[in-house]
């Protein structure tokens, strides 16, 4: 296969090339009229990303698939040029904090993953000898909440936890992935309205948090990475070897917006007072539910979770984040930091992820053009730039995903 005179764009600059593909999903040559047989593709006037990698989303199978599902997550996925994800270890049941679980999660996504998967798996009070086991199976790395998570069957842990997990981790080298709000500094809403919310987690709880995490992970020599940062004085302690992703909701959104956005613009942390900076990775935290979840007159019982990984790169390109930077933040330094091999560039020797997109093309989002399979979400109305028009996996229309291992670093 062969994609002829489009704009490749990657972290490293954009021009007009060719792509050439192996007939097993490899690219093989990146150039001027590169020689190729088989099918050719026009992608004159369209620009051609490396396929993004979405590292934070719920997909919620096997257990609460009537919230969210792996085919349509990863339809969702496919629709808005993301072909790799990986998938967190709550909200599905049972949650992915034993090897027994994770041999579950990862039989659901034989079954009906569209495009490329990794796992991450749990760490939780009690489950400190899974860990070496999970990392065997082939788990990108592991989750943690230093607050509780929303979900009972997935325990907060303590400091003194987290510093044990961290050593096995360290060991094993894998990565820790935390949810930094320090519980002592969250408390109950003063009241049931929207902005009673915000208030009872402050900016003092995630960074606290993420200093806590960082002091542990200096201790014990472990990776660490902080999801969804919310602020910018928590961006500010990242570096080294301490990374860190935030969320289009940050990006987009203040606590104001929240008086038109609903609960479905309910999560956490809680949408800030100011917008977040870009990071170095952008992720969708896609967490969704059904709509009834989202919805009545006390915010308080409204779950906690953003349905969004559909528009992500869309989103980023409307909001003048340039080409070049959404090929970085959505693909290329996700798949550096969690050593995802072979993916996140257009080069050869690299798989044939591509997102094939027409970046005249502006519109807002519709909740029926949304393939999720709860079809709302709070970016509903946004304005969106870059039509897809061919999303390829391994050089495939998405279909049937693949499994996904860290790259062992020797
Ligand atoms: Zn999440």
């Amino acid at each position: 296969m062969i994609i002829r005179g489009g704009t490749v764009v990657t972290a490293r600059g954009a021009r007009v090339a060719d792509i050439a593909i192996s007939d097993d999903g490899w690219i093989t040559a990146v150039g001027k009229n590169v020689d190729a047989e088989g099918e050719v593709i026009n992608a004159h006037g369209l620009h051609v990303f490396p396929g993004g990698i979405d590292s934070h989303v719920h997909f919620n199978e096997p257990g609460r698939t009537e919230w969210e599902d792996i085919a349509h997550g990863t339809a969702a996925l496919a629709a808005g040029g993301c072909t790799s994800f990986i998938d967190m270890p709550l909200n599905n049941l049972p949650v992915t904090t034993s090897v027994e679980a994770f041999d579950l999660k990862l039989a659901a996504m034989e079954r009906s993953a569209r495009v490329d998967y990794g796992l991450w798996a749990g760490l939780v009070p009690d489950n400190l000898k899974e860990l070496k086991g999970l990392v065997k199976r082939g788990a990108m790395g592991f989750k943690a909440f230093m607050c509780p998570s929303g979900i009972d069957e997935f325990p907060a842990c303590d400091e003194a936890t987290l510093r044990e997990g961290m050593e096995r981790i360290a060991e094993l080298d894998s990565i820790l992935l935390v949810h930094a709000e320090d519980p002592d500094l969250l408390r109950e809403p003063d009241g049931p309205r929207a902005r009673d919310f915000g208030p009872s987690r402050p900016i003092e709880a995630e960074v606290r948090a993420i200093q806590v995490a960082i002091a542990l992970a200096k201790e014990t020599g472990c990776r660490l990475h902080i999801v969804h940062v919310s602020t910018r004085q928590g961006a500010a302690l990242l570096g080294g070897n301490v990374s860190g992703e935030t969320c289009p909701h940050y990006l987009l959104y203040t606590d104001q917006d929240l008086a038109h956005l609903g609960g479905s613009g309910k999560c956490a942390p809680p949408l800030r007072t100011e917008r977040m900076k870009l990071l170095p990775m952008v992720v969708s935290d896609h967490s969704p539910s059904t709509i009834d979840l989202k919805g009545g007159d006390d915010f308080r019982k409204i779950w906690g979770g953003i349905s969004g990984c559909q528009s992500t790169r869309q989103l980023l390109l409307a909001h003048g984040v340039d080409a070049l930077m959404v090929a970085a933040v959505t693909a290329t330094n996700i798949a550096n930091r969690f050593r995802l091999s072979n993916k996140g560039d257009i080069a050869p020797g690299f798989d044939a992820d591509l997102w094939i997109v027409d970046l005249n093309h502006e519109d807002v989002i519709r909740s029926e053009d949304l393939l999720y399979r709860n079809q709302f979400s709070v970016h509903a109305g946004q304005k969106i730039r870059g039509k897809t028009v061919r999303t390829l996996v391994r050089g495939r229309d998405p279909g049937k995903g693949q499994f996904i291992r860290p790259a062992v670093r020797s």
